[in-house]
């Protein structure tokens, strides 16, 4: 569960493939308690929340992120939480943290630009929002974003 003041980690965890819940707006003690219940893990810049008891106890697992940039964010929760290198990109909407599914060329057909119909072969649709993706340019330009974000940060 990713926490409001860290709204960009929650797209970079759903391009991953990890489910990733995006808390937008409520009180803190609404998303800890939502938390706990459906067994997340919080991610949060919110140093108060990570001194309360629930953390602390180790009831509620607390990522408590380090900067306010949104790479050096992903590292952080990369390395703290073990996350595998291994991921499985789009197969989550990075809109609202579906499962995407497999859909026949054909089924897309009026809902991607022509161009993309034409040299596309497989596409992913969101059951939630109807969403279209497809692994063109765009597509290969955050995996290879994603990659980097695994290797050795030399800034350290
Ligand atoms: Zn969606």
């Amino acid at each position: 569960m990713v926490d409001a003041n860290a709204g960009k980690l929650a797209r970079w965890l759903r391009m991953m493939g990890y489910d990733a819940v995006f808390f937008a707006n409520g009180e803190d003690a609404e998303m800890i308690s939502r938390a706990l219940k459906e067994n997340r893990i919080l991610i949060t810049r919110d140093s108060h929340i990570a001194e309360r008891w629930v953390a602390t106890s180790g009831r509620l697992r607390v990522v408590l992120l380090e900067s306010d940039q949104p790479e050096k964010q992903i590292r952080q929760v990369i390395s703290e939480l073990g996350l595998d290198s291994h991921f499985e990109p789009f197969s989550r909407c990075l809109e609202c943290n579906q499962p995407l599914e497999a859909r026949e060329k054909e089924a897309v057909k009026t809902k991607v630009p022509p161009y993309v119909y034409r040299i596309q072969t497989s596409f992913l649709e969101c059951p939630a929002c109807g969403r279209v993706y497809w692994r063109g340019t765009h597509w290969e330009a955050m995996r290879r974003r994603l990659e980097k974000f695994f290797t050795v940060d030399h800034q350290h």
